[in-house]
């Protein structure tokens, strides 16, 4: 492990090298059925304005009263990223003006926060990992979303949003390249889906990222930061770093400065743009939220929340590499999702787990890839994968007709073993059946028998030949001793 070494991720400029600095606030929605202080749903997709409640909408005099399980989601997600859990927490009103927040204010937590520091290992590659730390975990209300789009001269607010939980992550500055933080928020998304506290969705908005960007030269302290809001895709957030690093190097190499501010990346232009000069914290006016007690709790609650909590991945993947002798890549591939490292678990048990990891990872993933379909809808199930593997290490089929026999459990379904049967895709292993195939050849291609004699490499051809004449069933092996003795090479 090579840890903390943020190697060769400078960016050269016409005044020598520089190091970019990043810092990510995620916004994750909390998997919950409904929202953090009303009984609406949270459902995705629902009509206009059909998932509001009265305190969602803000109407005089209605009070808030938190949900339970969000609090236990935000707990678990802090145990998951190795965070101190803060028995004591207060709800703050952050005071702003949006048409897409009726109460004025958000309901956040500001300087109490109910999740502390933690850290999350981060994967470069299969040998290279860094530490990211976390600076805090809270809990807020998300808002509405306007839209602009539904006619010419008017904008719309739909509230089905509003009031729905976020946990804010917000990590320390200390990633220094795109490819850093694009694995941050890969690991981040795997340990949120491993816990259950947030879908990941980045396309449905479940999961968000400001960026932090700043530049400095190497070794000097750290440069003014601008905050790019909002961004939804892993491959934008690398985008919008790489821009606005060189963005912010060009302005310092003119002898400019940078203006702490917040910014809009563009992805059809390539460009991050400026939203508004950067608020302070105290242009919000933070103030406790008197409708909510401070939120208490004690060690007991957080240890059984603790015992709820599944095997954590980068525990799977030591597992796995231990257990099962995969290579670090292996490992690291399975325990992606979840769902797949469970897959591949059921596959592998009681059988060579580096063959059934080979065919998981390259025949599987790559047809799912293809098709756009996820683990949990794969067509060939694990003990479906399982069998074929067993009847590889069996030596009844050839890789090559495991192959084929993958391609029709995937589109037919049926039991691997029965099929081979039925269609007699049994491995021809008897050698009298292949020494049948071989003389035949021979007696036929005797220019051929020739040259073989001078150049041995031209077995191959004879080896395709056989497997042509068994209808690919032959053993290769057993094709290959057998060519070489009856051809004397
Ligand atoms: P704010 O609410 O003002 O955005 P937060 O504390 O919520 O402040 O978040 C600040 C984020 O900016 C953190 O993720 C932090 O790591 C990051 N950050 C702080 N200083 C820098 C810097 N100089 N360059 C890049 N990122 C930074
Ligand atoms: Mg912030």
């Amino acid at each position: 492990m090579n840890s903390q070494a943020h190697s060769s991720k400078l960016i050269a400029g016409a005044t020598g090298d520089w190091e970019v600095v990043i810092g990510l606030e995620i916004h994750a929605q909390v998997t919950s059925r409904s929202k953090l202080f009303s009984g609406a749903s949270t459902e995705f997709g629902g009509a206009p304005n059909s998932h509001v409640s009265l305190v969602d909408a803000a109407m005089p005099g209605m009070l808030p009263v938190i949900n339970e399980e969000c609090v236990k989601q935000a707990i678990r997600t802090g145990l998951g990223l190795k965070a101190q859990i803060n028995h004591r927490s207060v709800f703050d009103r952050k005071n702003y003006f949006y048409p897409d927040l009726p109460q004025g204010y958000q309901i956040s937590q500001y300087k109490n926060p109910i999740v502390g520091e933690g850290e999350v290992l981060v994967d470069l590659s299969p040998t290279e990992q860094i530490k990211v730390g976390i600076e805090r975990l809270h809990i807020e209300q998300d808002a509405g979303k306007l839209m602009h789009d539904l006619g010419a001269n008017d904008s719309h607010v739909d509230l089905n949003r509003s009031g729905v939980a976020l946990m804010e992550i917000v990590s320390k500055p200390d990633m220094r390249s795109a490819e850093e933080a694009k694995a941050y928020v890969t690991k981040l998304r795997t340990i949120l889906r491993y816990i259950g506290t947030c879908d990941g969705n980045m396309e449905q908005g479940s999961l968000r990222a400001d960026v932090n960007v700043s530049v400095r030269k190497p070794g000097e302290k750290f440069g003014t930061r601008c905050e790019i809001k909002n961004v939804n895709s892993i491959r934008f957030i690398g985008q919008a770093i790489d821009v606005e690093a060189r963005r912010q190097i060009g302005i310092l190499e003119d002898g400019g400065t940078i203006d702490q501010e917040t910014r809009l990346y563009d992805p059809n232009k390539g460009e991050t743009r400026s939203m508004r000069s950067k608020e302070e914290a105290h242009d919000y006016r933070y103030f406790p939220d008197p409708d909510l007690l401070p939120l208490e709790f004690d060690q007991a609650y957080v240890d059984a929340l603790a015992t709820t909590l599944p095997e954590l991945p980068d525990e799977k993947k030591a597992r796995f590499i231990a257990q099962f002798g995969l290579s670090p890549y292996d490992a690291g591939v399975l325990i992606l999702e979840r769902a797949s490292a469970d897959y591949f678990e059921e596959a592998a048990r009681g059988r060579d787990a580096k063959l059934v990891a080979n065919w998981v990872i390259n025949e599987l993933f790559g047809r799912l890839n293809k098709e756009g379909k996820s683990i949990e809808n794969s067509p060939v199930s694990a003990a479906q994968i399982g069998a074929i593997v067993d009847l590889i290490s069996a030596n009844v089929i050839s890789g090559k007709l495991a192959k084929d026999l993958f391609e029709i459990v995937w589109t037919e379904g049926g039991d691997p073993e029965k099929i081979v049967e039925a269609r007699s895709m049994k491995q021809v292993t008897d050698t009298s059946a292949i020494e049948k195939a071989v003389d035949e050849i021979i007696a036929k291609n005797p220019d051929k028998v020739e040259q073989a004699k001078a150049k041995p490499t031209m077995l191959g051809w004879f080896v395709g030949q056989v497997m042509k004449a068994t209808g690919g069933k032959a053993n290769p092996q057993a094709a290959n001793e057998i060519l070489k003795a009856k051809l004397g090479i």
